[in-house]
């Protein structure tokens, strides 16, 4: 991991890398990793070059869960260009895993806490609960 860090902070000495409490990148130029990650060290090396890709595709703006998807996608299909450059082992299945546990997430935060009803999302990102007309925000980006 240690490696990883300092091929990728040569390549892009604009970036600051420090350790945090998960995998993230804040725009416009942190990189945090989690030395404390319970993932292999392959997989955590897979998940800081996305958060890598997430800073090189340089999108990270989104109201609606669907864009959130699309900038996950991009931002894995842009980490695997980079586990070639970097020589790191592309994992399709954890790939899959992760997006799989976004969504997940996303019908989760979808469902009105009143009455476990999916929500519909407006343009701006806001959940209305058909229902009993609860609102509630989007979530932020989980990792
Ligand atoms: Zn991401
Ligand atoms: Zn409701």
């Amino acid at each position: 991991m240690q490696n990883l860090i300092k091929k990728i902070a040569s390549d892009h000495p604009e970036l600051e890398i420090a350790a945090g409490e998960r995998f993230q990148f804040s725009p416009p130029n942190h990189l945090y990793y989690d030395p404390q990650t319970s993932y292999s060290s392959s997989e955590a090396k897979l998940l800081l070059l996305h958060e890598l890709g997430h800073y090189l595709i340089k999108e990270t703006d989104y109201s609606t869960d669907i864009e959130l998807i699309e900038i996950e996608t991009r931002a894995w299909v842009k980490a695997k260009d980079l586990c070639k450059q970097y020589g790191v082992k592309y994992d399709e299945d954890f790939v899959e895993d992760r997006l799989d546990s976004y969504r997940d997430y996303l019908h989760y935060s979808s469902l009105c806490k009143n009455c476990q009803l999916a929500g519909y999302q407006d343009n701006a990102g806001h959940y209305h609960c058909p229902l009993c007309g609860a609102k509630w925000n989007n979530p932020s980006h989980p990792e």
